[in-house]
């Protein structure tokens, strides 16, 4: 296979530490490891970074996980956390993904910077990722789940997921197949699969997978 770059960053937000429970923390390191490998391997890759490496997590590679990051190529690792434009014009390109946002995402654009938040929270902390985007002027998108897909359960999806759906939208340049191949088939509802015509599902209910795997 002919692996291609695109020229895109993704960071992912290592800054929340302190607020996970231990195991929570052991599942954000998996789920890091889980995104590092899906870039490696993927048709598309993009520029990935972690940004506030610098707490539990880092320790957590250092020790249990011995040390296997350093070997890791492809990848920035910053300790400090991400540095966005200060100049207006150049932060419109830096989106912070967040289910909570208003704003949806239509399509992934090269030389844009798109944050994931590393965290696994279990629902615990609404808004977290959109008001600390807010506070720094980032702008916030969410994933067009349900304008694509039906699900069950939270529309809040692991760290993992997110990486890997926006490698399947750079891959297929469609959403629905994005998301139908990364959520898990427990999270989607059976009619999706009878459903060809190009309608728009909207679900009423405001809960998908479980941000806690
Ligand atoms: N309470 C946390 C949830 C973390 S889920 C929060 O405030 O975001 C892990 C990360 O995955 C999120 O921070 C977000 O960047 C991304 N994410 C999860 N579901 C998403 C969705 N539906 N649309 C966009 N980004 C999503």
């Amino acid at each position: 296979m002919v692996r291609h770059h695109v020229e895109l960053d993704v960071i992912i937000d290592c800054g929340f530490d302190e607020m996970m429970k231990p195991e929570e923390l052991n599942s954000l390191g998996s789920q890091i490891i889980r995104c590092y490998s899906d870039n490696k391997k993927s048709e598309k890759y993009v520029n990935l970074k972690l940004s506030s490496f610098n707490k539990s997590l880092k320790e957590r590679f250092t020790t249990v996980m011995r040390n296997q990051h350093l070997q890791w190529k492809n990848i920035e690792i910053l300790e400090e956390e991400y540095h966005f434009p200060n100049d207006p014009e150049d932060l419109k390109n830096w989106v912070y993904l967040s289910s909570d946002s208003s704003n949806l995402i239509e399509t992934l654009e090269p030389h844009r910077t798109y944050i994931i938040g590393g965290i696994v929270d279990k629902g615990r902390y609404k808004n977290l990722c959109k008001d600390k985007a807010e506070k720094q002027g980032i702008q916030t998108g969410r994933l067009p789940i349900d304008e694509f897909i039906k699900i069950s359960g939270r529309r809040v999806l692991t760290t993992n997921h997110v990486f890997e759906i926006l490698l399947q939208w750079l891959v297929t340049k469609d959403w629905k197949l994005a998301f139908e191949n990364v959520i898990p088939p427990r999270k989607l509802l059976s009619n999706v699969h009878q459903d060809n015509t190009s309608k728009k599902p909207q679900l009423e209910s405001n809960q998908i997978a479980e941000n806690s795997s």
